[in-house]
């Protein structure tokens, strides 16, 4: 089968006629094929783009909040189709993609479709001037969305449904990687009465078509999620051109345990935390820190519990652990697992390749624990993005503080405790962009989503993607 790229409405072959192969991880087999496309490609989308721009901006903001309704709807009626081929495309288990990703789509459109109608903007009185100030917030005009193979429709739509409910038309690219759910929406799009040339998608890949949709000079904002160095080749490219960027980058998250937290909850969630989607979750809480006082406890009960995850085949629904997302990944991932001795190291738990019967060549890791007494060592350091978590036991508040923080990554925190002073005083001082007390990935669409130092530089989610995706005009009257 080969995917199309979705230009000006129609599905449509690359310029030059150039292909690569799309994996399914579950088997290691070829099954689809992917427009590696070029500039010219990239081209046709803007052009597009900026021929429906004018119409689309000017459509009321009923319309646009119908037409965003209606993709979210014809997403959720097509919910075990979309579910099943993300699963097969990325690896991730069936029972995940229908249950967090595909309805994760759907709801972001329907969101946005929400949210422009009731996105405002401010007013100021000059007093004593007798002028009145208001702001316009009008859209960009062509915006790039560019986004990773982790959660890949669940990203994608993260980006598209903001941009073009403010107004904008886009280009966009999902992970050459995980192309398939991407391919789909194009139709979905189409059948909900998007109009031609408001959305268009480009396959190929990160250093060509990624690159020519950066370096466009159309394109005036790129919105981008993906990995920390692919993040500052891209504010390398973009800011020399001003263009606006938000980078949503990597993560390598705390998760710190304190002895009077519910422990029931804490395990439970932990082992989500930190092996959900194979751990391939910016979010995962891949660095525990456990209060001393409950260390052995942990250590006992977490590997008996990771233990009992099942690894297996992605289509199977009672597959805890599908497979990683390509072969270098697996292999990459697997190496941080060989230097864990020599970094001192120990392995609780998991460590290998599993081979999945009648899937043998499939991409599949053991969950795995690595008990660390360094946090400068590479395993706490790096971001794996992979079913690997370290677990180092703390003293005191103050270390546990210290540790998380002594990271350059800055996404999320996890604190596990019912002590709330504790609660504020973490809360204020972790460097993260998001705190969970007592949960994991309790997302409420509303709220800022971003990171700080290495993890990024803005924020999406509710009104701060739609101020993204908007350009603020300060409006002054004198009135006399
Ligand atoms: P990459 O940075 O490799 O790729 C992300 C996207 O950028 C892909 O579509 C990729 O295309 C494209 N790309 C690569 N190079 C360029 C370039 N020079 N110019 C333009 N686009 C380019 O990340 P991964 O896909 O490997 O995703 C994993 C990373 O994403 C992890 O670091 C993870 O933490 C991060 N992430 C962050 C999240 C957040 O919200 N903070 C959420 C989810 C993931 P192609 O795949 O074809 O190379």
């Amino acid at each position: 089968m080969k995917i199309k790229n979705y230009i000006n409405g129609e599905l449509v072959a690359p310029e030059a006629g150039k292909y690569l192969d799309n994996y399914n991880p579950a088997n290691g087999e070829v099954y689809s094929q992917i427009p590696s496309s070029t500039k010219e490609d990239v081209e046709k989308a803007v052009e597009a783009a900026e021929k429906a721009f004018l119409k689309w901006s000017n459509t009321t903001l009923e319309e646009r909040s119908k037409i965003l309704s209606k993709i979210a709807d014809l997403i959720l009626e097509k919910l075990d189709f979309l579910a099943k081929a993300e699963s097969k495309d990325n690896g991730k288990p069936i029972s995940l993609a229908t249950e967090v990703d595909i309805p994760r789509a759907a709801a972001n459109f329907q969101f946005f479709a929400n949210a422009i109608t009731q996105f405002s903007s401010e007013a100021h009185e000059s007093v004593g001037f007798n002028a009145m100030n208001f702001t316009l917030r009008q859209p960009i005009g062509v915006v790039g969305c560019i986004s990773p193979w982790n959660l890949p429709l669940y990203l994608f739509t993260w980006k598209i449904a903001p941009a073009i409910a403010a107004g904008n038309c886009v280009v966009a690219k999902p992970s050459e990687i995980t192309p398939m759910t991407a391919f789909l929406l194009g139709e979905i799009c189409n059948e909900a009465g998007l109009p031609k040339g408001v959305l268009n998608i480009i396959h190929g890949l990160g250093p060509s078509t990624g690159q020519a949709i950066v370096a466009h000079k159309n394109i005036k904002a790129i919105s981008f999620t993906g990995g920390t160095t692919t993040g500052a080749h891209i504010a390398r490219v973009a800011a020399p051109m001003f263009k606006k960027i938000s980078l949503e980058l990597g993560g390598k998250n705390p998760n710190i345990i304190f002895a009077d937290c519910n422990y029931e909850k804490m395990i439970t969630t932990t082992v989500r935390s930190s092996f959900a989607n194979q751990g391939q979750i910016c979010l995962c809480g891949s660095r525990i820190f456990v209060e001393e006082k409950i260390y052995e406890k942990f250590k006992k009960y977490f590997v008996e519990k990771v233990s009992q995850l099942k690894v297996g085949n992605p289509t199977k629904k009672d597959t805890n652990i599908g497979a990683l997302v390509s072969k270098q990944h697996l292999e990459k991932v697997k190496s941080y697992i060989d230097i864990a001795e020599e970094e001192g190291g120990k392995v609780l738990f998991g460590g290998n390749k599993v081979e999945v019967a009648g899937s043998e060549n499939g991409y599949y890791l053991q969950p795995t624990i690595i008990e660390v007494f360094d946090n400068k060592c590479r395993l706490n350091q790096e971001e794996i993005f992979g079913p690997v978590v370290t677990i180092m036991s703390f003293k005191t508040d103050e270390e546990a503080l210290t540790l998380a923080n002594d990271v350059k990554y800055g996404l999320a925190a996890t604190l596990w405790t019912n002590n709330l002073n504790r609660t504020m005083q973490f809360s204020k001082q972790l460097h993260t962009g998001i705190v969970w007390v007592n949960t994991w990935m309790l997302r409420d669409l509303r709220t800022p989503f971003g990171g700080q130092k290495d993890s990024g530089v803005g924020r999406e989610g509710g009104f701060e993607a739609l101020r993204f995706f908007t350009e603020p005009k300060n409006i002054c009257i004198q009135y006399e």
